[in-house]
């Protein structure tokens, strides 16, 4: 692999998000100390609170996305029991247009804290950090895992998002939208971590 690869690799950053539910609960720091124990840098923080335009702007609007979104969420339904049509449609696209809709209003509902996580592999470490979205299936040890108990259940039969604590960047293309959307170049720091010297070899 090429020096720039490496380079690369080694400055890779995503984006990490306290939800409403992880900074009403109290949880911000405990998310900043795994981030920081396992190694990662933070680079950018700040507690803000979100406007609905900022929340449309973060997340994607494009078909592919939205379609995902309603697939996902039709086989909960499918899983818990759940019939569908009380949602009004069985087209993914629209489906999909509704949770966004529904995510809106939950991020908008308290400050979040949002920040830039640097390091090698940072989208994905922070993700398995993040755990899965549902936090039924998310890994023990995970943020998810650990400290949501929501179910998709409740959140469908309730039109809105399952409240899971944390949004973390699923791709290095989503990282570099959501950092260039929420940060400016002058509000992330470059800065050498001491510990490093973990994956740098002294010959
Ligand atoms: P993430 O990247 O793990 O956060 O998951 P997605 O990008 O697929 O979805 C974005 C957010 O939408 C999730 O974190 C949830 O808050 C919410 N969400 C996702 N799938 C569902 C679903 O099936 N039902 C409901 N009610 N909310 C969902
Ligand atoms: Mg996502």
């Amino acid at each position: 692999m090429s020096e720039t690869n490496m380079a690369l690799i080694e400055k890779e950053r995503t984006y990490l998000m306290v939800k409403p539910d992880g900074v009403k609960r109290g949880l911000t720091g405990e998310v900043i100390t795994r981030i920081e124990r396992c190694g990662l840098k933070i680079v950018a923080l700040k507690m803000f609170w979100a406007t609905r335009e900022q929340i449309n702007e973060h997340y994607p609007k494009d078909d592919a996305w939205l379609m995902r979104i309603g697939e996902k969420t039709k086989v909960n339904y499918d899983k818990y029991g759940l019939d569908i049509k009380t949602l009004g449609t069985e087209d993914n696209k629209e489906i999909g247009l509704m949770v966004r809709g529904w995510l809106l209003d939950y991020l908008t509902s308290a400050p979040m804290v949002k920040m830039v996580i640097e390091g090698p592999h940072a989208v994905d470490l922070v993700r398995k950090m993040a755990g899965n979205t549902i936090p039924a299936q998310a890994e023990m040890g995970t943020i998810r895992g650990d400290f949501s108990v929501d179910s998709a259940a409740f959140a469908n039969r309730d039109k809105r998002a399952i409240f899971n604590v944390v949004h973390a960047s699923e791709t290095p293309e989503e990282a570099k939208h959501e950092i260039g959307f929420w940060f400016s170049p002058e509000e992330i720091f470059d800065f050498e971590k001491t510990d490093n010297s973990i994956y740098k070899v002294v010959a």
